[in-house]
């Protein structure tokens, strides 16, 4: 299949950019130009901006069983196109096929539990204090048109989770999709309008991220912003975001902590988190990072990991049997070379990997690095790649210590065979999500999100779908 360029969706339509203007798309696995995006400015957002207010009043006024069957019908579309759609992901972003046809395949789960969830949109009665007369209700409303940032991990995933929960609460969504990985997004929306939303419920936009951000936030159309990406620039949007007193929803980065403890069934640590470490070649916010491994079974564990990652195969994501893809632009693999040299300078020990697969394409080895140093830059920033970084600890107060120490709180992972210490753990690590004894398995009926400088707001549950409702008090005197 080839791969297309992509345009603006704007009230229904797709059409291209007022200036005229598009991007160029490579493909990861080797570097070459595959296609164009369109590029936006402000006479395209103006016009989506528009047709998000029209498509919000048209949308609210529907009943949430009319949402959900067009819902229904656009999870549908994406579960017949998985192939055809994970290809297009596998070319634009460069993870393995059988894992790009999975995200399009889980789409069309998230927008069926969503759909169903529409209908569990409740209000309350309160009993007044005051009255017998006096009916007081609680209502909910969608938030409005709210507009969605998402990168380039996930081209899918990361708007789906958006899309649903908004979707079934009765907003409609104006989308600034990653300009990286435009087609896979532009699937989604294409199920959607196939499956009949009404023009302006979902718009999908490309172009200068700092520039749509810095226009969308502000505008008045938009009551509500919701940003997925690193924490930095979740930050400033959330600080925009607060001058013009928009709700937020932010996931942001994330450091994941693997506690590997002494009573361990190692063999499932290492086939759990090593398969949650490579998946899309690390490029997961929830990716584990930092494995503390009790002393006792620090060998054992290195090694087994080390050999995991070694006999990982690594390659197009299109070739049969690829494991691991090539990282998705060429600023991971720089991220890669100096996450790993800083290690090494300050006295890690490359157990696996290590180096840059080939010239062509953005190829990292699965890599494995031993005795880590507190200071080294892989145990403070997110690497956002394919590395794992073990150190070994004595007692479990200190790897929760560990696990806390850093600004970021979004997922965790741990494994032991005690009733107690998974309690602890499950009180104590400072994560949105904590997977014990299990690889993550994210689903749309979880809550996803994270605390601390990771985020706010959830995206999965019925707290995503909170998160696009105001709840409004009504209440009549009956007189
Ligand atoms: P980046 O911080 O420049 O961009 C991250 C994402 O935010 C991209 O999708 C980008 O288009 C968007 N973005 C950047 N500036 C923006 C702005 N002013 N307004 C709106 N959107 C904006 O970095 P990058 O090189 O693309 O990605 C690297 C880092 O981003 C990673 O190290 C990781 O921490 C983070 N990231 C996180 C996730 C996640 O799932 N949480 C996904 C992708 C990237």
């Amino acid at each position: 299949m080839t791969y297309p360029n992509t345009q603006l969706f704007i009230d229904g339509q797709w059409q291209d950019p007022a200036e005229g203007r598009s991007l160029p798309v490579f493909n990861p696995a080797t570097g070459q130009e595959i296609g164009r995006v369109a590029h936006a400015t402000k006479v395209d957002l103006d016009k989506a901006l528009a047709a998000a207010q029209k498509g919000f009043e048209t949308w609210r006024d529907m009943t949430a069983a009319e949402r959900s069957k067009i819902m229904r019908k656009a999870a549908g579309f994406m579960r017949e196109r998985a192939e055809a759609i994970g290809r297009l992901i596998t070319q634009e972003q460069g993870k393995p096929l059988v894992e790009a046809k999975g995200e399009a395949l889980a789409a069309a789960d998230i927008i069926e539990w969503f759909a169903e969830e529409g209908f569990r949109v409740y209000g309350r009665i309160v009993p007044s204090r005051h009255n017998i007369a006096i009916r007081q209700m609680v209502l909910k409303d969608p938030v409005g048109p709210v507009a969605a940032f998402t990168p380039w991990n996930f081209p899918i995933n990361q708007v789906v989770r958006k899309v649903g929960a908004a979707l079934a609460a009765g907003c409609s969504m104006l989308v600034k999709a990653p300009e990286e990985t435009p087609a896979g997004p532009a699937a989604l929306i294409q199920a959607f309008a196939d499956a009949g939303i009404p023009p302006g419920v979902l718009g999908l936009v490309y172009g200068n991220p700092a520039e749509i951000s810095s226009y969308l936030i502000p505008h008045p159309t938009i009551r509500k912003i919701t940003f997925t990406g690193s924490t930095p620039v979740g930050k400033q949007l959330a600080a925009m975001a607060g001058q013009h007193m928009k709700r937020v929803t932010m996931e942001l980065g994330g450091h994941a902590p693997v506690i590997v403890c002494e009573d361990a069934d190692i063999a499932l640590a290492v086939k759990s988190a090593g398969a949650a470490k490579f998946r899309n070649a690390g490029q997961v916010c929830i990716s584990p990072t930092r494995f503390l491994v009790h002393e006792s079974v620090r060998d054992e564990f290195a090694q087994a990991l080390a050999q995991h990652a070694q006999g990982l195969k690594v390659g197009d994501g299109l070739a049969e049997g690829t494991q691991m893809g090539p990282l998705a632009n060429p600023r991971r693999l720089t991220a890669m070379a100096e996450f790993t040299q800083d290690a090494v300078e300050r006295g890690a020990k490359v157990l696996a990997g290590g180096e840059r697969i080939g010239k062509d394409g953005n190829f990292w080895q699965p890599t494995i690095l031993q005795d880590v140093p507190l200071e080294a830059r892989i145990f403070n920033d997110e690497p956002f790649g394919p590395l794992a970084a073990i150190r070994s600890f004595s007692r479990l107060e200190d790897a929760i210590a560990e696990s806390n120490r850093l600004p970021y709180g979004l997922a965790g992972y741990a494994f032991t065979r005690s009733l107690k210490n998974a309690d602890l753990l499950s009180r104590r690590v400072e994560v949105g999500m904590l997977w014990i004894n299990m690889p993550a398995l994210p689903s749309a009926e979880m809550p996803f999100g994270g605390v601390k400088d990771s985020g706010y707001g959830s995206e999965g549950g019925p707290e995503a779908l909170e998160a696009y409702l105001n709840a409004r008090a009504v209440s009549v005197m009956n007189v």
